[in-house]
């Protein structure tokens, strides 16, 4: 079936429109970051997981929780993922979150997912966000 076209919102970046989401590109900036060939500013690792303060942070607590496997979005993750990969990768994000003292306080998750959630990195992430008031779900 044919996609209708679409104009981009605002809030979306242009990139997102060109982004492949069916094929996984090793080439994308986690996949560089997880074999060492970019920095960042890491908060947690494990066999399963690494998780690292976001380069351009939305709120006082940014960070970016990502699965070490190939997986391109949460789709793809909890249909290919073993339960033992998808468990570890929650219960890390839990540990991450105490580990950040935003567990009183309060956080928000967030995992986008294709062109109309805006996502730019076509490697499985989850948002911590955290350490001010958040405001509405979805802007605008
Ligand atoms: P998305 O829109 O794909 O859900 O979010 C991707 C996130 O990755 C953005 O918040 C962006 O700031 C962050 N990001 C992009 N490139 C880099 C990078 O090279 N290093 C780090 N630490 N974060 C990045």
């Amino acid at each position: 079936m044919m996609r209708a076209a679409r104009a981009a919102p605002d809030a979306i970046p242009d990139e997102t429109m060109t982004i492949d989401f069916e094929t996984y590109d090793d080439d994308n900036i986690f996949a560089r970051i997880l074999r060492g060939e970019l920095p960042s500013e890491t908060v947690h690792e494990d066999e399963h997981v690494l998780a690292f303060r976001d380069i351009a942070p939305q709120a006082p607590v940014h960070v970016l929780a990502i699965p070490k496997g190939r997986y391109i979005a949460h789709g793809d993750f909890h249909r290919d993922a073993g339960d033992a990969e998808i468990a570890a990768f929650w219960r890390a994000v839990a540990s991450i979150c105490r580990d950040l003292d935003v567990t009183r306080g309060g956080h928000r998750l967030i995992a986008n997912q294709g062109p109309d959630s805006g996502q730019i990195v076509p490697h499985f992430h989850v948002h911590i966000l955290a350490g001010k008031p958040l405001g509405p779900l979805v802007a605008g």
